[in-house]
C-alpha cells in the first residue's frame, strides 16, 4: 500500500483461471494472455488489487479479484495507444501491450530483453523525467526497432509494488500530428511570404465583437495611425471615400446576406498626405452563427493606384488618339478650304488681268488683291512646313540680340497695315513700351513670326474696342512682350487647347474666322525652343492678352550684331553683272523685270552645269543666285565648281527648299547666304545691297 507502506501478499489461485491455465499448459491463446511466468502472474493480480482499490470495489473475494485482473489485462492490451509497465529505477520493461509491439517493431521478447531507455531517442531526458516521478505529459522523441525517430507524447503514473516503484507509460505517437503542425507552419509561412510579396493587405473581421485584426501592410496601405494590429471596424469603414461609402456597405451587406459567394470592391481612400489611393478589396465570410449571421469575414486588400493610373493614361491616350485623328481630319478640311480661298483668288483676279480692257486703276487692285492671298497661301505652306519640322525636332533657331524698342516699332507698323488690310480702322491701337531700352537673346525672324501671328490673331478677332501691343520691365531673367486686345475672348477651358496643334475654338463648318489652327502651336514651341514661353489671358467677350516671355541679353557696349540681314538698303553703285542660274523659265523673266531698274545685267543658265561654264568664261559676274534643284547638275555641286575656280565669288542659295533651318544648311555648304522662293524682294534686295554695295 502506497500510504500505509503495508505490504499485501497475493495468492494465485490458477486453476482459477482457467484461460491461464490453458495458456501456461501450452493450450492458451498466447497473444491474448501472454504472461507466461508465475511472478509476472503475480504481479498481474498484484496490480489488480491496486486497480480495484483505486476504483474503490475493496479486494473481494477471489473470484472478484480474478475478475478484477481479467479487466485490467483486457484493458491494458486493448489500450489503442502503446503502453509500458516499466519497473524503476532500471527502466526494464515489465510488460507492454499490443499496440506497443506494433509501433515499435520488437516482440515480447526483445521487449523483456531491453529496457525503455533503449526505445527513447534522448535517453538522459527519459531517464530524469521518469525518476522524477511527476505525472505530466511529456513530448519525447522514441526509436523504433529499425532506427527511425518518430515524436510521441508519454504519459506516466508511478506506483509502488512489493516495495519496487513501477510506472505505468502511455505513448501517443504524436508524429502524424506533428507532421501536419509542421505543415500547418510551413503553409502559414509560404501564405505569410506571398502576401508579403504581392504587398496584400491582410484582415479579418470579427463582425460579433465589431474588431478587425489586420497585417502591417494593411496598415500603412490604410495608413492607420496605430502600432496595434486589431482595430474597431467603425474605423476601417471611415477610411472609405464619402462617395463610394454607400455602395462599399451595399455590397459588403449583400455578401453577408449570402446574395454574393464573395465580396469583392474597388473604393477611394485618402492617406494623411491627403494622396487619393485607389484599394481593391477582397473577401469572403468564413463563419456564420446558429441563425445563418456572417459573423467573420477574412480578406485582402491591394493598393492598385499604380494600375488605375496606368490604365488611366491609357484611356487617356487612347481618347487622345482618337481626338488627334479627329482633328487631322478636320484639319485636311480645313486646310483644303484654307488653300482653295487664296488660290482661287489668285487664279480668278490672274485671269482677269489678261483681259485687254482694263484701266490702271483696276489692275493695281486686282493684283493687290492676288499679292494679298499669295501671302497668305505662303503662310499656310510655311506653318505647314514649320510645323512639321517641329514634330521631327528638326528646327534651327539663330538666336541673337534683338533692340525691344525698335522690334516693337515694327511690329506696329505690322499692325497698322494689318489693320488697313482687314478695313477695321474704328480700332484703337497703341504700342507701350516702358522706355527702357532692353536687349533680348532670341532669333529675330522666328519672335518676328510669333509676333506676326498674335498680332494677326488679335486683329482678326477683334471688331470694335482696341488693340495694344508693348512690353513689361524686365524681370529677373525674362521680359514679356503682350498683344492685348478687347476682341471676342476665349472661356477657360479652351485657354489651354488652343496652343495644341489644329485647335480652334470654332471647328464648325459655320465658323465665322479662318485659320488653320496652327499659329498658336506654331509660336508656343518656338517661344520654348528661344527659352521663353507664351500664355495667354482671356475673358469671353472682353478680350485677350497674350504674353510672350523671352531671356534678356546681357548688355554689351558694341552692336548687337545678330547675324541676320539688317533692313536697310544701300544704292548700289556702277553696273552688276549676275548670273540666275535655275532650271524654271519664269524665274529668270521675273527677276530680270525686277532688278532690271537696279541696274543689273543678268546672265541665266538653266542648269548647274551651264551655270558653271557661264561663270568660268565670265570674269564679269559679280555674283550667282543658285537655284538648288536643277537637272544634269544640282545647284550644290554647280556652286562647289564655281568656289573651285573663282573662291571670292559670292554665291548664293536660291531655292523653295525653304524649311526652317535650311539657312543653316546651305550656309555650312559653302554658299555666302540664302534666300528662299518666293521671293521677298525687300530681302532680295538687301541681299544684293550687302554683297555688291
Ligand atoms: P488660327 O488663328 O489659324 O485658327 P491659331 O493657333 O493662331 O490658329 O489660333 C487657334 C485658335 O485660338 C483660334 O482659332 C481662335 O479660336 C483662338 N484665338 C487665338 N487668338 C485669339 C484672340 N486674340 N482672341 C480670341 N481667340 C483667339
Amino acid at each position: 500500500n502506497k500510504d500505509s507502506k503495508k505490504r499485501y501478499r497475493a495468492d494465485v489461485l490458477i486453476e482459477d483461471y482457467p484461460d491461464f491455465a490453458r495458456h501456461n499448459s501450452g493450450q492458451g491463446d498466447s497473444e491474448k494472455y501472454p504472461v507466461k511466468t508465475p511472478s509476472q502472474i503475480g504481479d498481474i493480480i498484484a496490480y489488480c488489487r491496486c486497480f480495484m482499490k483505486e476504483r474503490r470495489y475493496g479486494y473481494g473475494s477471489k473470484s472478484e479479484l480474478a475478475g478484477s485482473g481479467e479487466i485490467f489485462s483486457r484493458l491494458f492490451d486493448n489500450l489503442g495507444d502503446p503502453a509500458f509497465i516499466i519497473d524503476l529505477p532500471d527502466f526494464k520493461i515489465d510488460h507492454v501491450n499490443d499496440a506497443a509491439l506494433k509501433l515499435y517493431g520488437y516482440s515480447r521478447d526483445e521487449f523483456a530483453e531491453i529496457n525503455l531507455l533503449a526505445i527513447s531517442a534522448e535517453p538522459e531526458e527519459t531517464k530524469y523525467a521518469l525518476l522524477d516521478s511527476e505525472s505530466v505529459i511529456r513530448e519525447r522523441l522514441h526509436r523504433k526497432k529499425n532506427g527511425e525517430i518518430f515524436c510521441v507524447e508519454t504519459k506516466s503514473s508511478y506506483f509502488e509494488i512489493c516495495g519496487r516503484k513501477k510506472s505505468v507509460t502511455v505513448v501517443r505517437d504524436v508524429s502524424y500530428r506533428k507532421q501536419a503542425e509542421q505543415n500547418l507552419k510551413n503553409y502559414s509561412q509560404t501564405l505569410e511570404t506571398a502576401i508579403e510579396s504581392a504587398s496584400l493587405g491582410f484582415w479579418d473581421w470579427d463582425m460579433e465583437r465589431g474588431k478587425v485584426k489586420f497585417n502591417d501592410i494593411l496598415k500603412d496601405m490604410m495608413n492607420l495611425n496605430t502600432s496595434a494590429n486589431e482595430g474597431d471596424e467603425s474605423d476601417f469603414v471611415d477610411l472609405v471615400d464619402g462617395n463610394g461609402r454607400i455602395a462599399f456597405l451595399n455590397k459588403i451587406k449583400s455578401h453577408w446576406r449570402g446574395e454574393t459567394s464573395s465580396f469583392t470592391h474597388e473604393f477611394k481612400i485618402k492617406n494623411s498626405t491627403g494622396e487619393e489611393r485607389w484599394i481593391n478589396s477582397l473577401g469572403r465570410v468564413i463563419e456564420r452563427n446558429v441563425d445563418n449571421r456572417a459573423v467573420r469575414m477574412l480578406g485582402f486588400n491591394r493598393d492598385i493606384t499604380e494600375s488605375r493610373r496606368a490604365e488611366q493614361a491609357i484611356i487617356d491616350s487612347k481618347n487622345r488618339a482618337e481626338e488627334s485623328d479627329k482633328l487631322k481630319t478636320a484639319f485636311l478640311a480645313n486646310m483644303s478650304h484654307e488653300i482653295r480661298t487664296p488660290l482661287n483668288a489668285i487664279l480668278g483676279f490672274s485671269r482677269l488681268l489678261s483681259r485687254i480692257d482694263l484701266d490702271l486703276t483696276t489692275i493695281r487692285k486686282y493684283n493687290d488683291i492676288i499679292k494679298v492671298n499669295s501671302e497668305q497661301l505662303m503662310r499656310i505652306v510655311s506653318d505647314i512646313l514649320d510645323i512639321s519640322k517641329i514634330e521631327n525636332s528638326q528646327l534651327e533657331l539663330f538666336s541673337g540680340e534683338i533692340e525691344v524698342y525698335q522690334f516693337l516699332k515694327d511690329q506696329f507698323s505690322l499692325l497698322e497695315s494689318l489693320i488697313h488690310q482687314a478695313g477695321k480702322s474704328n480700332l484703337k491701337i497703341e504700342v507701350k513700351y516702358p522706355g527702357d531700352n532692353a536687349l533680348i537673346l532670341a532669333d529675330s525672324l522666328r519672335l518676328n513670326q510669333i509676333m506676326n501671328n498674335l498680332i494677326s490673331n488679335s486683329v482678326k478677332f477683334t471688331d470694335s474696342g482696341s488693340i495694344t501691343i508693348g512690353c513689361g520691365e524686365v524681370n529677373g531673367e525674362f521680359l514679356e512682350l503682350f498683344v492685348e486686345d478687347s476682341g471676342i475672348g476665349i472661356n477657360s477651358d479652351d485657354k489651354e487647347i488652343i496652343f495644341d496643334r489644329f485647335r480652334q475654338v470654332d471647328n464648325s463648318y459655320t465658323r465665322n474666322y479662318g485659320g488653320t489652327g496652327l499659329g498658336l502651336a506654331i509660336s508656343k514651341k518656338l517661344a520654348q525652343l528661344m527659352n521663353g514661353d507664351i500664355n495667354a489671358e482671356s475673358e469671353p467677350g472682353r478680350g485677350s492678352t497674350f504674353y510672350v516671355k523671352i531671356p534678356v541679353a546681357e548688355k554689351s557696349d558694341n552692336d548687337a550684331d545678330t547675324g541676320e540681314l539688317s533692313v536697310n538698303i544701300h544704292a548700289v553703285s556702277g553696273r552688276k553683272t549676275i548670273l540666275v542660274a535655275d532650271d524654271i523659265w519664269h524665274i529668270h523673266d521675273y527677276l530680270k523685270a525686277l532688278l532690271g531698274s537696279k541696274m543689273y545685267s543678268l546672265l541665266s543658265a538653266y542648269n548647274g552645269e551651264e551655270a558653271f561654264r557661264i561663270a568660268r568664261d565670265n570674269d564679269n559676274i559679280d555674283l550667282v543666285l543658285m537655284d538648288i534643284q536643277m537637272p544634269i547638275m544640282n545647284g550644290i555641286d554647280s556652286m562647289n565648281k564655281i568656289k573651285g575656280i573663282r573662291p571670292d565669288l559670292p554665291v548664293i542659295a536660291f531655292t523653295a527648299h525653304a524649311m526652317m533651318g535650311d539657312r543653316g544648311k546651305y550656309m555650312k555648304q559653302g554658299f555666302n547666304e540664302y534666300i528662299s522662293k518666293p521671293v521677298d524682294v525687300e530681302v532680295l534686295y538687301t541681299l544684293l545691297d550687302k554683297y555688291l554695295a
